[in-house]
C-alpha cells in the first residue's frame, strides 16, 4: 500500500444532502489524545447568501504524498483555485482526479487580479490559494490576495502542510525553540554580504532558501561574515527522491560544496546556527585586550588558550574572536 493509501484509509466519505460529502477522520491533538472530528467545513462552491471564503492551501515540496485529505477536499470543492503557475497545479490536481478550474496569480499579475478575485468572494465563492510547492506566502506570491481579502471582510482560512524551511529546521540539528527566517540572500555579493553582516548577532538559529548555482559562492560569505566554525546544515531535494542532508561548519560546507557537485543539484535549504549567548555577550575590554596583545606574538589557538586562562574567558570564545582578529 502506497503512503496515501495508508493515509487516507482511515476515512470514512459519506454523501450528505447538498451534493457534497462528510468526511469522518481520526487527528492526533496537541494532547495526543485520539479524537475524530467531523469535517463539515467544506465550501459550498458558491453560495450567494454565504460570505466567500479564501483557503490558503500548502501543497507538496517534492512528494504527492504529503497533499494533506483537507487539502485534497478543499482543492475539489471551491469554485476557483488561484495558482501561481497554472500548468504546473494542474498536473498536481489531475494527480488526485481533480477538475477545478484555475487562473493565474503570480507576482507580475497579482496586483491586477486582486480586484476580481475579491470580488469573486465577495458573491459568495469559495477560492483556494496555492503555489507551485509547499505553503503560499512563503517566499511565494499571495500576500496581496490575503490583505486584500482580509480588508474587504472575507474568511480567510489556513489549510496547513508542508513547508521547506520547517521541514528542513526540524531535522537540522541545531536550536529550534527560536529561529528566523530569512528567506532569498540578494543574489550580488555585495548586498549579501551587507545582509550577512547585519545577521552577526542573530542569536537565533537562521534559515535561508537559496538558488542551486550559487551555494559554494553563498556558503563562503556566511563563513566570512558569520564565521567559518558557526554550525550549519543543508537540506537538498526534500521529500524527494535524492533528498540528502549536509551537516558542518560553515568552512567544511563551503569547502564540500566546491568538491562535491551534487550538493548544489535540486533545491536547497541553508539552516545555520544564530550566534551562541555565550559569544554573543560583548567580551570585557580587559580580554580583548590580552587577546590582542598575543597575537602579535602566538597563533591564534594558543593565544586564545592562554588568554583563557589568564581572564577567566572561554576559549572557544576567545579563538572565534582570535581569528576575527587575524583577518
Ligand atoms: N513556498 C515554498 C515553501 O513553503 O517552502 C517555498 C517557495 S520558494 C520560491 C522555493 C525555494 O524553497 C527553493 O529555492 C528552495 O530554497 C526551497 N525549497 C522548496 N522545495 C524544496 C525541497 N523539496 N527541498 C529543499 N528546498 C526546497
Amino acid at each position: 500500500m502506497t503512503a496515501l493509501g495508508r493515509l487516507t484509509s482511515g476515512l470514512r466519505v459519506k454523501p450528505v444532502g447538498n451534493g457534497g460529502i462528510d468526511v469522518e477522520y481520526s487527528a492526533i491533538v496537541f494532547s495526543q489524545a485520539r479524537v475524530t472530528r467531523t469535517v463539515s467545513e467544506l465550501p459550498p462552491a458558491t453560495d450567494p447568501d454565504l460570505p466567500g471564503a479564501l483557503y490558503v492551501v500548502a501543497t507538496p515540496i517534492g512528494n504527492l504524498a504529503d497533499l494533506s485529505t483537507r487539502a485534497r477536499e478543499i482543492l475539489g470543492s471551491v469554485a476557483l483555485i488561484a495558482a501561481e503557475d497554472t500548468r504546473h497545479t494542474r498536473s498536481l490536481l489531475q494527480a488526485f482526479g481533480i477538475a477545478t478550474p484555475l487562473v493565474s496569480l503570480h507576482e507580475h499579475n497579482e496586483a491586477a487580479r486582486l480586484r476580481p478575485l475579491v470580488e469573486r468572494l465577495q458573491r459568495g465563492e469559495a477560492v483556494a490559494l496555492v503555489s507551485d510547492a509547499g505553503t503560499p506566502l512563503v517566499s511565494d506570491p499571495g500576500f496581496g490576495l490575503v490583505r486584500a481579502a482580509l480588508d474587504a471582510g472575507i474568511k480567510v482560512t489556513p489549510i496547513p502542510g508542508p513547508t521547506a524551511a520547517i521541514t528542513a529546521l526540524s531535522v537540522s540539528g541545531l536550536p529550534t525553540d527560536r529561529f528566523a527566517f530569512e528567506g532569498f540572500l540578494p543574489a550580488k555579493s555585495v548586498a549579501r554580504k551587507n545582509v550577512l553582516a547585519e545577521l552577526l548577532q542573530e542569536a537565533r538559529t537562521l534559515i535561508f532558501y537559496e538558488a542551486p548555482h550559487r551555494l559554494s559562492e553563498v556558503l563562503l560569505d556566511m563563513a566570512e561574515a558569520l564565521g567559518a566554525e558557526r554550525r550549519a546544515s543543508i537540506g537538498r531535494e526534500l521529500t524527494k527522491r535524492f533528498e540528502t542532508m549536509y551537516y558542518g561548519t560553515l568552512a567544511e560546507l563551503a569547502e564540500r560544496s566546491k568538491q562535491d557537485p551534487d550538493m548544489s543539484r535540486g533545491e536547497l535549504v541553508i539552516v545555520v546556527a544564530g550566534l551562541t549567548a555565550a559569544r554573543s555577550a560583548p567580551l570585557s575590554i580587559d580580554a580583548d585586550k590580552v587577546l590582542r596583545t598575543l597575537l602579535e606574538e602566538l597563533p591564534a589557538a594558543q593565544a586564545a588558550k592562554l588568554a583563557a586562562r589568564i581572564t577567566g574567558e572561554k576559549r572557544s570564545v576567545l579563538y572565534e574572536r582570535a581569528v576575527q582578529l587575524q583577518k
